[in-house]
């Protein structure tokens, strides 16, 4: 069989622990036979990371702008045990974070449904996926402790030293104040973010904050996609069948949990941080969560919702074979193959890619799966496998 060619490389960024292992295994077992694999290859593993000052991830950031779509590893986020461990320089950022501050963009984080693993809540009978903005709010905010008899004010000044002053409070007692900021531009980089990645995945999307009591800071989100979505992506909605809804924080939560689920729904930076592991949860495994991110200009980068799963790392070093879900993983490499086959025109890789997941659910829907999933899996007859039988059995499939 001719192996299915390429013409614009994908760029690989390759990471830590068993994900890396298991990213090698998903290459030569589910990919390599079938696509003749174009990448441009960086190594984000962290010695690499470190060899290089992190120069590795700014260059993997960098050809993403460069070719559109990235595919990318777990990774490790150095803390103190790993400065000793890799015997690190420097205690190197987030590479997420990193990749993100170039690029931009909002991550959306949606769950793969199968039979067999239902979501605690019974009525969710398709995914949610969650588009966190990723930028200010309570997460660059400046906070202060106030004492008693103190008056607080917000003070503004412009260039030319003039100042606007607001009352926050006169402090009869101790108290506590915080600074908050949003910037326009990257609100508007987020609502362009999540209307395009609602008319590529032609799901509904939905927008909530807290305008009525926010009348200024909330509402300014509110007003920004109200203008982007009329300005520019309401005739797009329509020919695609799909809808924009934007409602209060609150409304949301109780229209979600009653509803059936496919839809995107976008969420301010708090409310993305505590919902996003809410949904998550609920839909069963953080090993069956997918992450897209999508930056306004319209650079993708796919990736798996979990970490390098380090624990079964020591293990695979004393010579267990690795057993971790590498479905995230998979679905990683099968969205960026997509994404790589609608751009280019590639009918046969957007075929391969719808393939290989659905192989990947049909494998599991059979009773064929890792340890995690064996675990909740509510059918009746179920094989527990390790990775490679798992992915040699998704390959029987395809
Ligand atoms: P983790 O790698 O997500 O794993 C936490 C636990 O969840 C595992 O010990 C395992 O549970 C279970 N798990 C997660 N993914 C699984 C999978 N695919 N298959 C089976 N079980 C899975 O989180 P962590 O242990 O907190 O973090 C490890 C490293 O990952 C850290 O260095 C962190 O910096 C990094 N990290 C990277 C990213 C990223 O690159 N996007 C995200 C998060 C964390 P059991 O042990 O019970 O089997
Ligand atoms: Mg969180």
């Amino acid at each position: 069989m001719a192996k299915i060619q390429m013409k614009t490389p994908l760029v690989e960024m390759d990471g830590d622990e068993t994900t890396r292992i298991a990213w090698r295994m998903i290459k030569d077992i589910l990919i390599l036979p079938f696509v003749d694999l174009k990448t441009e290859y960086y190594d984000l593993g962290l010695e690499h990371r470190n060899e290089t000052d992190d120069q590795v991830t700014i260059d993997s950031a960098n050809a993403t702008k460069k070719y559109g779509v990235a595919v990318k590893c777990a990774t490790i986020t150095p803390n103190a045990a790993r400065m000793t461990e890799y015997n690190l320089k420097e205690m190197w950022k987030s590479p997420n974070g990193t990749i993100r501050a170039i690029l931009d963009g909002t991550v959306f984080r949606t769950p793969i449904i199968v039979k067999g693993i239902p979501p605690y809540v019974r009525n969710w009978t398709k995914p949610i996926s969650i588009a966190r903005h990723a930028y200010g709010d309570i997460y660059k905010a400046t906070e202060l402790k106030v004492g008693a008899g103190c008056k607080a004010e917000l003070v503004v000044t412009d260039e030319n030293g003039n100042e606007t002053r607001a009352l926050i409070h006169d402090f009869k007692t101790e108290g506590i104040i915080q600074g908050v900021h949003n910037i326009d531009k990257s609100i508007e980089g987020f609502a362009r973010s999540c209307f395009d990645y609602a008319l590529d995945m032609k799901m509904d999307l939905w927008f909530s904050s807290k305008d009525t009591i926010s009348k200024t800071y909330d509402h300014r989100f509110k007003d920004i996609f109200a203008e982007i979505f009329e300005s520019e992506y309401k005739e797009k909605f329509e020919n695609a069948g799909i809808e924009y809804f934007y409602t209060l924080i609150d409304d949301a939560v109780a229209r979600v949990i009653r509803s059936e689920g496919g839809f995107i729904w976008a969420c301010k930076n708090y409310d993305g941080d505590v919902m996003s592991d809410m949904v998550s949860n609920a839909y069963g495994s953080l090993a069956m969560m997918t992450s897209v991110l999508v930056s306004p200009d319209g650079y993708y980068e796919y990736e798996a919702a979990h970490g390098t799963v380090q624990r079964h790392y020591y293990d695979y070093l004393k010579g267990v074979p690795v057993r971790i879900n590498p479905v995230a993983t998979i679905f990683a490499w099968t969205g960026a193959l997509k994404k790589r086959g609608e751009l280019d025109g590639i009918q046969e890789l957007v075929e391969y890619a719808e393939k290989v997941e659905k192989a990947t659910i049909d494998t599991i829907e059979s009773g064929v799966m890792t340890k995690d999933l064996c675990i909740i899996s509510t059918l009746e007859n179920k094989t527990q496998v390790n990775t490679e039988e798992f992915l040699k059995a998704i390959a029987a499939q395809i």
